[in-house]
């Protein structure tokens, strides 16, 4: 027997790891079943250069709790360890030999998950004793290395024939969660569950075909029960795979395997594939966001890999804000594994992955458009808010999104920004050869508006959404020239001005005492009076409300904008028609009673075509229209 110290810089590492090396201490396992497949890729990639002749057999590892014992272990079938390499590799914290193995096969390596020569001594997290029996493919002794987590460690000859590593962790009090089978299952299910080798825990029953072709009554061949190795990982999910060798089927039932509580079908994928400048796979998935949509609710979900071994799902910060209402996985193993949050932020590969995944993302959209507009435009309600989103915070994004944006009239048709502003050209450039677009973000409420902007042969776009606002300020900037304003900010004279607007016919006089007249039918503070020289046709009286004042509301109430807006009052306008009949007929009636009446009619009326009419006031309208038809 012999015995060594434990090579480390600080006599008290241990103390160190176990409370700040991982804050969440159920990742031990995933290092030493990380470890374990490392082992059994290492072994395979020899057998596949023909360094190692012998038989691979079975690699199924196995991870087993043994609750009276109090220990947990770590079985593989890997390519063990001689007792110099126990020494070498065990015994000298941060060494890593999976470094080593990868620098000296570079290119002709299994993907090996390893770096840091730290991920062995997490076990020291959760318990108080570990040993390492283990037994290398070449013809060595095997071992048991033991260590209680004080530097010293024991190394003895072990009784052990077959290859490969058994850690045994025998778990501290502190940690005895770890015995629960249920917990340990969680954690495989959470970090192992793309592992590529055959991960074991426990056995499950399966209900399968009687082999003897037995029959019941109904003459089908009966199920019998039977006790089979319960494994807990699928070695070749769907992202590792050619995208060639798979079928659309393919891409949603591993999207069900993701995410089993989600009921909801993604729209459509992107398979990335990457092995230059840096290694990168994955599969992202587009969500139907629908109409009513939540972002905060459909962010990260996206779940970042490192070799088939989970590292998180909130990525944030990692992938560009935008990306992170996607769906799906990423695999790469240039992000660094055990690092913090703003390391991996500032971190120039996952800056560069970004950056690539945002290109692949604009590329996989613009291709869609081009191949099959139809189909695109029918997708295009569930992916706005993601385009929309995208163009608002990346540049690059914006430059490409521009030809498949897509603007969805009042009609159902769609056009791009481009052919937009050729459609409005001719009609809707007002006098100071501003293009206007105009937009209603709710067809039913501003029905009285889109009609009047129709009957002049005005196009109206829908657009509704929590960034409008935002998109339109940032559109305005970009594009010269173009203005977009609401159907119901002013009167469509007002917002397409094409010429000088004429004077109306009433005398100063006149005008005073109509204002004065509907002045005082109206909440003052709220409503401010104007008259204008419409068309007789239009209608008496209208109410709109300033496109800034909006806007500064909008943007207020979804972040940005002016500060402070979200509670100022709400202030619209109340349009008097000058020219319509009924104008003539207040001034002209004799009875207060009967013009105040008429006046607030009217105004109500304006009031209902914008939904402001409401509770009391709805009430005394309805009386009062009786009273009128009589
Ligand atoms: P890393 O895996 O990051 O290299 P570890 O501390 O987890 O660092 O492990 C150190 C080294 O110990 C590994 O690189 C490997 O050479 C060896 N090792 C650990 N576990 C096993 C195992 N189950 N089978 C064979 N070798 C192992």
């Amino acid at each position: 027997m012999a015995t060594g110290k434990i090579n480390v810089q600080a006599e008290n590492i241990f103390p160190i790891i176990k409370k700040f090396l991982y804050s969440d201490h159920e990742i031990f396992l995933r290092e030493l079943v990380s470890n374990a497949v490392d082992a059994t890729q290492k072994l395979k990639t020899l057998h596949k250069l023909g360094e190692f002749k012998g038989e691979l057999g079975e690699t199924t590892i196995e991870v087993k709790v043994d609750k009276k014992a109090k220990t947990i272990q770590v079985i593989d079938k890997g390519l063990g360890m001689s007792e110099e390499e126990v020494k070498k590799y065990l015994n000298q914290v941060a060494f890593s030999g999976a470094e080593e193995f990868v620098k000296k096969y570079e290119g002709k390596s299994e993907q090996i998950i390893g770096h840091f020569g730290l991920g062995f001594y997490s076990a020291f997290m959760v318990s108080d004793h570990v040993t390492v029996e283990t037994k290398s493919y070449q013809d060595e002794p095997a071992v048991i290395w033991e260590c209680n987590g004080d530097p010293e460690f024991k190394i003895k000859k072990s009784k052990k024939t077959d290859r490969g590593t058994t850690i045994t962790l025998h778990i501290a009090d502190d940690s005895k969660e770890f015995l629960d089978d249920s917990r340990i299952s969680g954690i495989l299910n959470k970090y192992c569950k793309f592992l590529p080798v055959k991960i074991k825990f426990g056995t499950k029953k399966e209900s399968i075909d009687d082999p003897k072709g037995a029959k019941d009554d109904k003459g089908n061949v009966k199920k019998i029960d039977q006790t089979v190795d319960n494994i807990i990982n699928n070695p070749s999910p769907a992202w590792t795979k050619v995208p060639a060798d798979l079928k659309d089927e393919d891409y949603k039932s591993f999207y069900r395997e993701l995410y089993p509580m989600t009921f909801e079908e993604p729209l459509f994928n992107i398979h990335l594939n990457v092995d230059f400048p840096f290694n990168l796979t994955g599969i992202l998935y587009f969500p139907k966001l629908g109409n009513n949509q939540n972002m905060q609710l459909q962010k990260n979900k996206i779940q970042l890999y490192s070799n088939q071994v989970f590292i998180t799902d909130s990525v944030e910060g990692i992938v560009p804000e935008f990306l992170t209402l996607l769906h799906g996985v990423i695999d790469s193993p240039d992000i660094p594994l055990n690092v913090s949050r703003s390391y991996l932020q500032s971190d120039g590969n996952v800056k560069k992955i970004s950056g690539h995944i945002t290109k692949k993302v604009g590329d996989k959209l613009a291709s869609m458009f081009k191949k099959d507009r139809a189909d695109f435009e029918k997708k295009w309600d569930d992916i706005r808010l993601f385009v929309e989103y995208g163009m608002l915070t990346e540049e690059k994004f914006y430059d490409k999104a521009k030809e498949f944006y897509l603007f969805k009239d009042v009609e159902g048709k769609f056009y791009t920004i481009a052919e937009y502003t050729e459609k409005i050209k001719e009609n809707q450039t007002n006098k100071e050869g501003k293009l206007i677009a105009l937009y209603a973000a709710n067809q039913e409420a501003q029905h009285a508006y889109i009609d009047a902007a129709q009957s002049r042969n005005y196009n109206v776009i829908e657009w509704d959404g929590p960034l409008t606002a935002h998109l339109i300020q940032n559109f305005e900037m970009k594009m010269e020239n173009i203005q977009f304003t609401r159907v119901d900010a002013d009167t469509l004279d007002k917002l397409i001005q094409k010429a000088e607007a004429t004077k109306h016919n009433l005398t100063e006089d006149q005008e005073k005492e109509l204002k004065e007249i509907i002045e005082g039918v109206v909440e003052k503070e709220k409503y401010s009076v104007t008259l204008e020289n419409l068309d007789e046709k239009d209608s008496p009286m209208m109410i709109t409300q300033s496109e800034f004042m909006r806007r500064m509301k909008e943007q207020s109430a979804t972040g940005g904008g002016m500060m402070g807006m979200g509670n100022f009052p709400d202030m619209y306008n109340l349009v008097v028609n000058a020219n319509h009949p009924l104008t003539s007929k207040i001034l002209v009636e004799q009875d207060s009673e009967k013009r105040s009446k008429l006046a607030k009619q009217a105004a109500d009326l304006a009031r209902l075509s914008q939904g402001l009419l409401t509770g009391k006031d709805l009430t005394e309208f309805v009386k009062r229209s009786v009273e009128l038809i009589d």
